[in-house]
C-alpha cells in the first residue's frame, strides 16, 4: 500500500522538481520564454500524474479526463517551447487533433464503453504520436547542434517506446477491466517507472540545451562591442584569424582594412561625449552595413574599426574602403551640426602568403598612419611586407573635406 503510494507519487514529485529547475533557469534569463514553457509544461505533467494518483477532486472517471487535459497542456507547452527557441512554427493543429482524439478515446472507454485497456491504448498512442510529431519537427531543423540531435533521438525513442511498451505489456498482462485491477498491475508499474525515467531524460536534455545556449550567448556577448553592435577587439582577433585561415584553405585572397575617425577628440570636446558615442554608433552601423554579415567587422579601439574582407584583393579592398569613406562622410548624427561631417582615414593591406593577423594588422595600421599623416579623409594601401613611405597613392576621391 505504502509502496503503491510512493510509486504513484514518483512522477508528480519528480516533475515538480524539474518544473522548479526550469523556473530557476528562466528567472536567470527571463527574455527566453521557451524556458518558462518548459517549466509550466513540467508543472502540467506533475498535475496530470498527481490527479491520476489521488483521483481528487473529481473522483473516477472525471479526474482521469482532467488529468488528460493537464497532460495535453504539458506536451503542447514543452513542444511549443522547443519550436519557439528555434523560431519555428508549432504544429498546434496536429497536436490539437491528437489531443482531441486521445480525450475522445478516454471519454469513450471511461463512460460509453468502460474499459481500462482501451483507455490505456488511447492515451499512450495519442502521446506517443505527439512525441513522433515533435521528433519529425526537430528532424527538419537546419544545422542541428549535437544536443538537438540528442533531443531528437530521445523524442523519437519515447514516441516509439510508447507503442512498444503499451502493446508489449498489454500482451504479457492480458486485459485490464477497471481501475481496481489497473493500480498495482504490471502495466501500471512499467508506466510509472518508464514515464519517470523518460521525463527525467527529456528534462535533462532540455536543461543541458538551455545551459549551452546561455554559455554560447555569454561567449558572443564577451566578443561584442555594445556601442557599435560589431565585434570587439577580442572577437575580431578570434573571428579574423579564423577568416584568414579559411581564405588560406580555400585559396582566395584576403584584405584587412583599419579605419579611424578623424579628429574625433574634437567631436567629444565640442559636442559632448554622448554625441561622440552616437558618432561611433552611426559609423559602426555604416561600416557594418557596407561589409554585410559575411565579413568580420569590429570596433577594435575607441574610434578605430577593422574589417577582414575574405575573397578581396588589394584593389577591391581599396574600392570598398573608398565606398565606406564616401558613405560615412554623408552620415547625419543627431547633436552634430549639419556642416560638421564625419570623416575617417583608412589603411588597407592584402594578406601575403603565410602572413598572420598580427603582421597584417601592423601593415594596415602603418598605412592608416600614413593616411593620417597625408591629411586624413583618405585611403592608403600597404605594400607587401613593407610600409610604403613614398608618394601618396590615394588622394581622396572628393576633396570636399580634408582634416588638418
Ligand atoms: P585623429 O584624427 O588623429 O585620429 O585624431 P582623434 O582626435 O580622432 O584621435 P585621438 O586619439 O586624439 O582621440 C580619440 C578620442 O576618442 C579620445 C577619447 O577620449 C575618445 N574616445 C575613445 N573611446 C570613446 C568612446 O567610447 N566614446 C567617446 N565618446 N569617445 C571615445
Ligand atoms: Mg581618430
Ligand atoms: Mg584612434
Amino acid at each position: 500500500m505504502v509502496q503503491g503510494i510512493l510509486i504513484s507519487l514518483l512522477n508528480p514529485v519528480l516533475a515538480l522538481i524539474l518544473s522548479g529547475l526550469f523556473l530557476k533557469l528562466w528567472l536567470e534569463r527571463p527574455a527566453h520564454r521557451h524556458i518558462l514553457l518548459f517549466s509550466t509544461g513540467y508543472l502540467g505533467y506533475a498535475a496530470a500524474f498527481g490527479l491520476q494518483a489521488t483521483y481528487w477532486p473529481l473522483g473516477y472517471p472525471a479526474n482521469g479526463l482532467l488529468s488528460n487535459l493537464f497532460l495535453l497542456y504539458a506536451y503542447i507547452a514543452v513542444i511549443h517551447g522547443i519550436m519557439l527557441r528555434r523560431r519555428q512554427p508549432t504544429p498546434f493543429l496536429a497536436l490539437g487533433v491528437l489531443g482531441a482524439l486521445g480525450a475522445a478515446g478516454q471519454f469513450w472507454f471511461a463512460l460509453v464503453e468502460p474499459d481500462m485497456t482501451g483507455r490505456i491504448y488511447a492515451v499512450n498512442f495519442c502521446y506517443g504520436t505527439m512525441m513522433l510529431v515533435v521528433a519529425a519537427c526537430m528532424y527538419s531543423f537546419r544545422n542541428k547542434t549535437p544536443v538537438e540531435r540528442v533531443l531528437f533521438a530521445v523524442a523519437l525513442t519515447i514516441g516509439l517506446y510508447s507503442f512498444v511498451r503499451t502493446i508489449g505489456v498489454s500482451l504479457m498482462e492480458g486485459h485490464i477491466a477497471d481501475r481496481a485491477q489497473y493500480v498495482g498491475s504490471l502495466t501500471w508499474l512499467v508506466l510509472n517507472f518508464s514515464a519517470a525515467f523518460f521525463a527525467l531524460l527529456f528534462a535533462l536534455t532540455l536543461a543541458y540545451m538551455v545551459v549551452l545556449d546561455a554559455m554560447q550567448d555569454l561567449r558572443a556577448e564577451s566578443m561584442t562591442d555594445l556601442l557599435s553592435g560589431l565585434l570587439n577587439r577580442r572577437g575580431f582577433e578570434e573571428h579574423g584569424r579564423r577568416a584568414l585561415a579559411h581564405s588560406d584553405r580555400i585559396g582566395v585572397p584576403a584584405v584587412l582594412l583599419i579605419c579611424d575617425i578623424d579628429h574625433f577628440k574634437s567631436v567629444n570636446d565640442r559636442f559632448g561625449h554622448v554625441c561622440g558615442d552616437q558618432v561611433i554608433t552611426a559609423f559602426g552601423r555604416c561600416l557594418g552595413d557596407a561589409a554585410g554579415g559575411e565579413h568580420v567587422t569590429a570596433r577594435i579601439g575607441g574610434e578605430e574599426f577593422a574589417v577582414v574582407l575574405a575573397g578581396a584583393n588589394l584593389k577591391t579592398g581599396r574600392l570598398f574602403a573608398e565606398a565606406v569613406r564616401n558613405a560615412c562622410s554623408m552620415l547625419r548624427v543627431s547633436g552634430l551640426p549639419e556642416d560638421c561631417a564625419v570623416t575617417a582615414s583608412f589603411g588597407v593591406a592584402e594578406k601575403q602568403a603565410g602572413e598572420d593577423l598580427t603582421s597584417l594588422m601592423r601593415r594596415a595600421d602603418a598605412a592608416l598612419y600614413e593616411a593620417k599623416r597625408r591629411g586624413r579623409d583618405r585611403v592608403r594601401s600597404a605594400e607587401a611586407h613593407m610600409v610604403k613611405t613614398g608618394t601618396d597613392d590615394s588622394q581622396p576621391l572628393s576633396s570636399a573635406r580634408t582634416g588638418g
